[in-house]
């Protein structure tokens, strides 16, 4: 069920007021990621009557809300994580927008919000990019990270629909996420906490999803491991890896190589990344299709497949569990070294660095991202 919108969003109509006092840019060495944010931001509102408002680009600063906010009782509130890359001629990229929209769209629509063209939004984002292009970084591995968000702010304590919403945007230049060099994670899988649930809303980006997911990774970090494995039910059943979604690689009796990755559905965010790496892989494995990867197996099985965590713990004891690794738009991919389950650790043979897969999909990813490789026009200026 979405909300009827009035008049729709309509980037024409924008208006730009710019910053009188510009920020000094941050060197990227210094940047913490989503510390640091850009001069100005995208604000859009929609109320019931009216629908879409004019959008403004206006400089960067805090938000006035009604303290009865829906937004801050009942978490109705979604987001989006994209980036903005700089390449070689000194333009700025994004990665697949067009996929952040649609995920943004079917969020909205979980939370009966508005729903609005996704191109008028590129579109209006992309202006907001040009505006604060001095923040886009030049540097090998940094880039802008954009952070599209809705929130309610019917003024009522109701629980009810979103009779007003805002649509805002910030962006926030961000350093090489392994500036020290590839390093393999440990994860905890976690058998008593759940992240997402048959029926539930793990399939879409809301805030809600986010803030009950801290403590685990707190619980984790006591234990020594820096990220929670998601599992669900009696067979802990994989689903996650903090926030990115999983991969594993295998090796098969009869000689080849499968790559799995949990199917779409209830429990799964749909990531933009996973969906690039599951094209990349699939081409590869065409012989058909001109694409090849070095660094992935010539006889690849790709599979969406259900995989649940006795199969990995036996696949890593009879040594052909061969891979594990996670992906994402703020990390790119990151490899699985160790995940506890049932006081012991599965091991993953990756020798302290990235698996060969993981490396593979991290460069040709980065290639396409910073617009040195084309692959399906998802690099668009
Ligand atoms: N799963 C979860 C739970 C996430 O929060 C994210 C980050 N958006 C992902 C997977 C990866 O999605 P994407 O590749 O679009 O960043």
């Amino acid at each position: 069920m979405s909300m009827p919108s009035v008049a729709p969003l309509d980037a024409s109509k924008l208006t730009i007021e710019l910053t009188k006092e510009p920020k000094d840019l941050p060197p990227t060495s210094s940047l913490v990621f989503g510390q640091t944010f850009t001069d100005h931001m995208l604000m859009c509102k929609w109320s019931l009557e009216k629908g879409w408002q004019t959008p403004e680009i206006k400089p960067y600063g805090p938000l006035a809300l009604d303290p009865s906010s829906t937004v801050l009782h009942y978490a109705a509130e979604l987001f989006e994580g994209m980036k903005a890359y700089r390449d070689k001629q000194g333009r700025c990229r994004l990665f697949r927008p067009d996929l952040n929209m649609r995920r943004m769209q079917s969020s909205a629509q979980r939370l009966a919000f508005p729903t609005f063209d996704g191109e008028v939004l590129t579109d209006l984002i992309k202006e907001l990019v040009r505006v604060d292009e001095r923040f886009v970084p030049d540097e090998e591995g940094c880039s802008l990270y954009i952070r599209p968000t809705m929130i309610g702010t019917r003024a009522s304590l109701g629980v009810g629909p979103s009779t007003e919403v805002l649509l805002f945007v910030i962006m926030s230049p961000v350093a090489k996420y392994y500036a020290s060099g590839a390093k393999p994670v440990s994860l905890l899988a976690s058998t008593k906490d759940v992240r997402a649930w048959p029926g539930g809303s793990g399939a879409y980006k809301l805030g809600a999803n986010y803030g009950p997911c801290v403590a685990p990774q707190l619980e984790a970090a006591q234990q020594g491991y820096q990220q929670v494995l998601w599992v669900l039910g009696e067979e802990d059943e994989v689903t996650e890896v903090g926030m990115m979604n999983f991969w594993g690689g295998k090796r098969l009796p009869d000689g080849t190589t499968e790559l799995f990755t949990p199917p779409l559905g209830d429990i799964i965010l749909p990531g933009v990344t996973r969906d690039s790496v599951l094209a990349l892989a699939r081409a590869h494995a065409d012989p058909s299709h001109p694409f090849r990867l070095e660094g992935l197996p010539d006889e690849l099985v790709v599979s969406e497949r259900r995989v649940c965590m006795p199969e990995l713990r036996d696949a890593a004891r009879d040594g052909t569990l061969c891979e594990v690794f996670g992906t994402g738009t703020a990390a790119i991919v990151t490899s699985v070294e160790r995940i506890g389950y049932e006081g012991e650790d599965v091991k993953v043979p990756v020798d302290g660095g990235f698996g060969p897969m993981a490396q593979a999909f991290y460069d040709v990813l980065q290639e396409i991202q910073y617009g040195s490789r084309e692959f399906a026009d998802w690099s668009v200026l």
